[in-house]
């Protein structure tokens, strides 16, 4: 052990030392994606697997203004979707994503994206981490979206000890309290995109350093 506290909460760590700690970290979360309606939500985070959401931002930008409408999805070519969005990465697997959540949508939901959890898992290429943004940035729910951020920063906290991001998620869900999953969500990850960086976390300006037991200082 040399003397390092090997989980937040074996150390007396309550869940609101670390809700106090990311208030202070992070003053204002917000979600970084730029849309206007709960569909261009669903296609940013489809776009933001993998890709930074400046990136994204920059595509949908010019992607929006002709396409913002599933119907507008449906009848883009494949090809063409995938020239728009190549600089997202794996464009062809989101390209089709995309296609293929726009027609479940006007098929099975009257051209509206549902407003349940369960209902948006069954659209193609929509994840539980998707459907629980969009359900917590279009529809005000309380969910927590476990992202590469968000399983980095829980696993380095002692939080959790999963890679598994539904197992992560489930032990988020289980030690803080529901009104605080969404803004919780936000939180850990600009902390992690900031602060707790994968490659190079900056421990020595990081409110936790004296008990993480990942910290490098
Ligand atoms: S002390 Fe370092 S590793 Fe731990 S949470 Fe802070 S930045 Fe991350």
């Amino acid at each position: 052990m040399d003397g390092k506290i090997e989980n937040i909460q074996d150390a007396g760590l309550s869940a609101q030392f670390v809700m106090d700690g990311l208030d202070i970290m992070v003053e204002n979360p917000k979600c970084e994606l730029q849309f206007r309606t709960p569909f261009e939500l669903l296609v940013a985070v489809v776009l933001s697997a993998q890709c930074t959401d400046k990136r994204v931002n920059q595509v949908t930008s010019e992607l929006f203004k002709t396409h913002s409408t599933p119907e507008a999805f449906v009848n883009i070519s494949q090809e063409e979707l995938e020239e728009k969005i190549h600089s997202c990465g794996f464009f062809h697997n989101k390209a089709k994503a995309i296609k293929s959540a726009s027609r479940d949508i006007i098929e099975r939901f009257d051209g509206k994206v549902p407003s349940n959890f369960d209902d948006l898992t069954t659209l193609a290429g929509v994840g539980r981490k998707t459907a629980n943004v969009v359900m917590a940035e279009a529809f005000g729910g309380d969910n927590f979206a476990v992202d590469t951020h968000v399983l980095r920063v829980s696993n380095r906290l002692g939080l959790a000890h999963f890679q598994d991001p539904n197992k992560v998620e489930q032990q988020l869900c289980s030690i803080f309290p529901k009104e605080t999953w969404s803004k919780l969500h936000y939180q850990m990850v600009l902390f992690g995109r900031y602060c707790c960086k994968a490659m190079k976390p900056e421990c020595e300006r990081c409110v936790f350093n004296c008990s993480c037991p990942s910290s490098r200082i």
